[in-house]
């Protein structure tokens, strides 16, 4: 600030000592006359200067900042610095709001902000697509006017605070929304939209399969329970009744062993990593194995045909492997009537390994054949049980092939037979004849 008095002093002081030699030269009036002309050029200079500043601040964006001479040079850079550091400023707010914004609107949840009269103040596109609702067009209109339904206007006339609640959107019937709202600031809201379509299915999933189960043990324990009573109470009975009735008891007991042996690989193979592991497999050794347990559980009523490629192996989990083929295989058995026919190939084709059942069985109707692999669904109930069928081998079947990246294919023809193909990927197949290394790195993540 000192420094701002010198330059004008000396100014001042020049043309005082100006006005001082032409006073003493010539005479007082002349010297007087130079000290008022110069006086009136730094006053003509000043206005200038302050006239520029004037321009500049009715329109800071359009001029550029002045150049400036004397004190005004020291104004005009501040005033420059000053506006500098404003832009920058507000260049960040602009910035931190739009990213602000880029963030809330690509959340995967709704949101939608509400005035105090539930005006929408600004939503995201999640909302827009929950609602029915466009920003663009419904910016400052009341939300339940745009956005109606009778759950909306109920929650949002609730207390602030309330818990979630759920509702199927009318544009949208299949979609099952979660809704909250919050309050903010002075009486402001905002309205929370999550899509639990997913949650709510896996729910009923759920809940489906504990009735299932429940259902499945019913039959099984009411006859056993029926027969203890009666030999509890020591009611005598004949001895081939006696037999049949032992024979009863034994053949519920074992459906029960075997659905809760099946409730358990399915279990086991949930709670397990989503990708089987590398190791390779001897699948032809297994075959081998398979195809004598096969023959003796279908006793002679079947004609087999086994073609398995000797050197033909995958990665995976051996017991899971087991579990697929002698689950396909005996449901061939278990579908085909006596005299039928049933062929096993286990082959190279196009870079995949393939094993394919194919029996002269009863066959699927077609809108069956997407629901085989749902848990207890089977097309002919009656059968499957007679037959010992537990309704969860397709499930099982399905899980582990997805655990190894196979396909499940099913051609079938009611009447004709079926055929069920397991595909495995080129990166699971290992030749057997081969120093091949027994594990896969591209398929030992997770
Ligand atoms: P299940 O224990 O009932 O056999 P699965 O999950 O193994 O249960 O099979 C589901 C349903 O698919 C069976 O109930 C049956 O209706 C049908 N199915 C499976 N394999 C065959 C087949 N080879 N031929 C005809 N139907 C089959």
């Amino acid at each position: 600030m000192p420094n701002f008095w010198i330059q004008p002093a000396l100014r001042l002081g020049g043309i005082a000592l100006l006005g001082l030699v032409v006073g003493l030269v010539w005479d007082l009036t002349a010297g007087l006359g130079v000290v008022a002309a110069g006086l009136l050029v730094l006053v003509v200079v000043q206005l200038v200067y302050l006239q520029r500043l004037q321009r500049w601040l009715d329109d800071p964006e359009a001029a550029v900042v002045p150049e400036g001479w004397g004190a005004w040079n020291s104004v005009f850079s501040t005033l420059y610095r000053a506006r500098r550091r404003d832009e920058a400023s507000r260049k960040g707010l602009t910035s931190a709001l739009e990213r602000f914004r880029q963030a809330a609107g690509a959340l995967p949840d709704g949101v939608v902000l509400l005035d105090a009269g539930f005006h929408i103040e600004w939503c995201n596109s999640a909302a827009e697509a929950h609602f029915g609702i466009e920003l663009a067009r419904d910016q400052g209109l009341l939300f339940t006017h745009i956005a109606r339904h009778p759950v909306l206007a109920d929650y949002l006339a609730l207390d602030v605070g309330a818990m979630p609640v759920t509702m199927r959107p009318t544009q949208n019937q299949a979609q099952i929304l979660s809704l909250q709202v919050i309050p903010f600031g002075a009486a402001d809201r905002l309205l929370l939209s999550r899509d639990v379509t997913a949650i709510e299915r896996a729910e009923t999933i759920r809940r489906d399969f504990v009735a299932n189960v429940s259902h499945e043990l019913r039959t099984p324990l009411t006859v056993l329970t029926g027969f203890l009573e009666l030999i509890a109470d020591d009611i005598p009975r004949e001895p081939a009744v006696a037999r049949r009735q032992n024979q009863l008891m034994k053949e519920h007991a074992e459906r029960m062993a075997r659905l809760v042996e099946d409730l358990l690989t399915l279990s086991r193979l949930e709670s397990d990593s989503v990708i089987a592991p590398s190791t390779r497999v001897d699948v032809p050794a297994l075959l081998d194995h398979l195809g004598v347990d096969a023959e003796s559980l279908a006793a002679g009523r079947h004609r087999f045909r086994w073609d398995v490629d000797p050197h033909l192996a995958v990665t995976g989990s051996e017991q899971e492997l087991r579990s697929v083929f002698s689950n396909l295989v005996s449901n061939a058995i278990r579908y085909t009537p006596a005299g039928g026919d049933i062929s096993v190939t286990w082959r190279l084709q196009k870079g995949q390994a393939e094993f394919a059942v194919k029996d002269s069985g009863i066959g699927i109707a077609p809108e069956h054949i997407p629901r085989l692999t749902e848990r207890f669904y089977r097309v002919d109930t009656g059968r499957s049980r007679e037959t010992g069928g537990t309704g969860l081998g397709l499930a099982i079947v399905k899980h582990v092939l997805v655990r190894h990246q196979a396909k499940l294919e099913i051609d079938s023809e009611p009447g004709q037979g079926s055929t069920f193909r397991a595909v495995f990927p080129s990166r699971r197949v290992r030749h057997l004849d081969t120093a091949a290394a027994d594990t896969d790195p591209a398929a030992s993540t997770g």
